[in-house]
């Protein structure tokens, strides 16, 4: 059955577009339940009808033609119920109805079940057959699991259909629209530029050339390149393999021969496809051939053609490394972004962001907020591999990507984009008034740095300290750990930048999603794994050296603050600070007089929070890391976009949370400041200085609209706002509650920007 399944969904994702995927699941599901009809009906949501898009079994004829509304027929009762209807004698049945085109009238028993993909019925997919009787539970498991496989794949093939400008029923349409989380606000009218993790063949987009020769001349300096490869490959094995292991290169070479695969590549390309998309197209081919055999040893070669082709793929994307071109406006899109694919840009082309993986609270989308790019994250539905080049809106405010906007579309976006122009300009003229609310209560912004970008948007913003330099992103544009006068060397630039200003210095905090190329975690789970703290600690020469470096670097500065990261007892803390000390014993052993500067402890573990005094009794500060203490505590991976819905800072368990932390460190006599993402936000910023923090540090782009907000409301109308909002218990009344509380008080442009835009 496992097998069956598999194979049907492998060759459902290999049709080239939804009528072939549809038409490949009605024969194949057909067959694997010998029933005499099987039919798939998908929702319009343009007319709210399921409409017959394909079917063994039934008159063709009627395919695009028939069609119920929700309350008609059995085949509206399974969607709109969202569960399978298993029928003896589906007519007898009070909602049945007949279609004559269909010639279904032959036909006793009924089976059906709705095709669910994210929460959405995409519609239902329908067995039928001659004899009364009810269909067993073996079959209606069977058609279920089928129909949930499958939705992925629909959803997948008729967004790429829409891309293409085709709708359900081959329809011309024109924009689609690609809905995934907000990343970093804004919005972005722009060229999509598809970055490909290094050679792997599935994610190859399809492009077209003109100039069929110089492809060709790349595609054969690329067979070349392999089939040397390989010849020296199987010298250098000669000793070590026997013979006929080294058969495998002579079945690679051959593989190789014009009369192959080379060949069938040279086709495509010559049909005006670029030669990575030729590429994949074959391999593809090839790859799903071998795998639907049923012979293990057959099925196996499978991956010989995917290593030849990931081979050939390497030197294509070699050849073609340096002719990449950013047109101006240029949208990054990637199954996975990461914060080094943000620097190849050049300065001042790139204006937004589309991540398939990956959501609001990963590090790329952190990074991304910093530097002001508008950016959408986990939209996983999204064929990217289909875009390249194509005109793409970022919308950044609602999680949106619409592919090929119309013009109206584009304008509306232009007015938003625009708009926020003269609002960030208007905030310009904040930078040296102090952040002060109408009742005189100072609420001081700090700044999180980690990017050499940072230091001047912060100068620029008027940031009146460093509440969080994360020290891991200069370790992670390395290809080793940096020795301790490199780190003395940027951590110097970073607190002499700021000088008099403090700044705060956290340890290196890798794992969970942040990795060091050099130094790889693989874990089943990397949030609650090996990260922040426990790395360090588990590693004294790499803790010993970065304290020595940051001590050493603000000698005659005397403006560093060290922060922990990911401290989930008072043991962590008590071995970090020993080590801290013992660091600062050997700097002025070596002569060099620096004080003992300031340490605090990251409240962003639940334990933490129920520590807080015992923790707070120990150091000189708290900073509350709202980022992880919210996807700890509502057990929400931070990075996956599934349930990225669920995350939310404003959940009242947060709210509560962060009030413990305030009052447990406020009674040790320590100030309490945050660093997650949560400070950044205007609306929440209000909640944050009415719970007594003592500073707010957030991403530079941020800073001013925050600053705006505060000053434009007393700190008693944010207490009451404040007491009015921890009354409430769900997360989604406490949203709509705030939006309009601030909107009443006239501040709603600040935390509701593109909100009029319907499309
Ligand atoms: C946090 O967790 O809130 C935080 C500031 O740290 P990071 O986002 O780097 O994990
Ligand atoms: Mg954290």
């Amino acid at each position: 059955m496992l097998n069956t399944l598999r194979k049907i969904v492998q060759e459902v994702n290999a049709a080239k577009d939804l009528n072939a995927a549809l038409g490949i699941i009605v024969q194949r599901v057909r067959e694997a339940m010998g029933s005499q009809v099987c039919s798939v009906y998908l929702l319009d949501p343009e007319t709210s009808r399921f409409v017959l898009m394909a079917t063994e079994g039934l008159n063709k004829r009627a395919i695009g033609k028939v069609s119920m509304a929700l309350n008609e027929g059995l085949v509206g009762l399974v969607g709109t119920r969202e569960e399978p209807l298993n029928l003896e004698h589906a007519s007898e049945h009070p909602r049945y109805r007949y279609f004559a085109e269909t010639g279904e009238e032959r036909y006793a028993s009924f089976l059906g079940s709705p095709i669910i993909h994210h929460r959405k019925v995409m519609g239902v997919l329908v067995i039928q057959q001659k004899e009364r009787r009810k269909f067993d539970e073996g079959e209606e498991a069977f058609l279920v699991t089928m129909s949930a496989q499958l939705a992925g794949v629909i959803a997948h093939a008729e967004a790429t259909g829409s891309i293409r400008g085709l709708g359900r029923q081959g329809k011309g349409i024109q924009e689609a629209k690609f809905v995934g989380v907000p990343g970093s606000p804004g919005a972005a009218v722009g060229r999509a530029v598809v970055v490909l993790p290094p050679a792997d063949l599935e994610v190859v987009p399809d492009k077209t050339i003109d100039n069929i020769a110089a492809e060709l001349t790349l595609f054969n300096n690329a067979l070349e390149g392999v089939r040397s490869d390989m010849r020296a490959l199987s010298a250098k094995m000669a000793t070590q393999l026997r013979p006929e292991e080294r058969a495998l290169f002579d079945v690679y070479l051959m593989m190789l021969e014009d009369a192959a695969l080379g060949n069938e590549v040279v086709k495509v390309i010559c049909t005006g496809q670029w030669a990575q998309g030729a590429l994949r197209q074959v391999i593809g081919e090839h790859v799903n051939r071998f795998e639907l055999m049923d012979d293990a040893y057959l099925r196996e070669r499978a991956s010989d053609v995917k290593d030849l082709g990931r081979r050939l793929l390497a030197y294509l994307q070699q050849a073609r490394q340096q002719t990449l071109v950013y047109p101006d406006n240029c949208i990054l899109v990637s199954e996975e972004l990461f914060p080094a694919m943000l620097g190849e840009v050049p300065e001042g082309k790139l204006v937004g962001l589309v991540s398939v993986q990956g959501s609001g609270n990963s590090h790329v989308a952190i990074f991304a907020r910093a530097m002001g790019i508008p950016t959408v994250m986990g939209v996983v539905d999204l064929p990217y591999s289909k875009i390249d080049g194509i005109q793409l809106i970022v919308d950044g405010y609602h999680g949106e990507v619409f592919t090929n906007p119309s013009d109206v579309l584009r304008q509306q976006y232009a007015e938003v984009i625009e708009e926020e122009r003269q609002l960030s300009q208007g905030l310009d003229a904040l930078r040296g008034l102090p952040c002060e609310t109408l009742d005189g209560h100072r609420m001081p912004l700090w700044v999180n740095t980690g990017l050499l970008a940072d230091v001047k948007r912060a100068q620029e913003r008027g940031a009146e300290g460093v509440g969080l330099y994360r020290t891991e992103v200069p370790f992670m544009i390395k290809e080793r750990f940096p020795s301790e006068k490199e780190q003395l060397a940027i951590y110097r630039e970073q607190l002499a930048a700021f000088h008099p200003l403090p700044v705060t210095m956290r340890s290196l905090d890798i794992g969970g999603d942040k990795a060091l190329s050099y130094f790889p975690i693989k874990e089943e789970n990397p949030f609650l794994g090996w990260r922040g703290i426990r790395v360090t600690l588990d590693h004294p020469e790499i803790f010993l050296v970065q304290t020595r470096a940051m001590l050493k670097a603000s000698e005659g500065l005397n403006n560093l603050r060290i922060l922990l990261p990911m401290i989930s007892g008072i043991q962590e803390l008590e071995e970090a600070l020993h080590l801290i000390h013992r660091a600062w014993g050997e700097v002025r052993d070596e002569g060099i007089d620096v004080p003992l500067p300031p340490i605090g402890v990251m409240i962003e573990i639940p334990a933490a929070v129920y520590q807080v005094r015992e923790l707070a009794r120990q150091v000189d500060f708290l900073s509350v890391g709202s980022n992880d203490l919210t996807q700890y505590l509502l057990a929400v991976d931070r990075n996956n976009p599934r349930v990225a819905d669920l995350y939310d800072f404003l959940h009242p368990a947060v709210l509560q949370a962060l009030r413990i932390v305030v009052a447990g460190g406020h009674a040790e006599g320590k100030p309490v400041s945050i660093c997650g993402e949560m400070a950044g936000d205007p609306a929440a910023a209000v909640l944050l200085m009415a719970m007594g923090f003592d500073g707010l540090s957030m991403n530079a782009t941020n800073l001013p609209k925050v600053k705006w907000l505060l000053r434009q409301i007393s700190m008693s109308k944010a207490q009451e706002l404040l007491d009015q909002v921890m009354s409430i218990d769900s997360p989604q009344v406490i949203h709509s509650t705030l939006k309009l509380a601030l909107r009443n008080l006239g501040l709603g442009r600040i935390i509701n920007p593109a909100s009029d835009i319907q499309a």
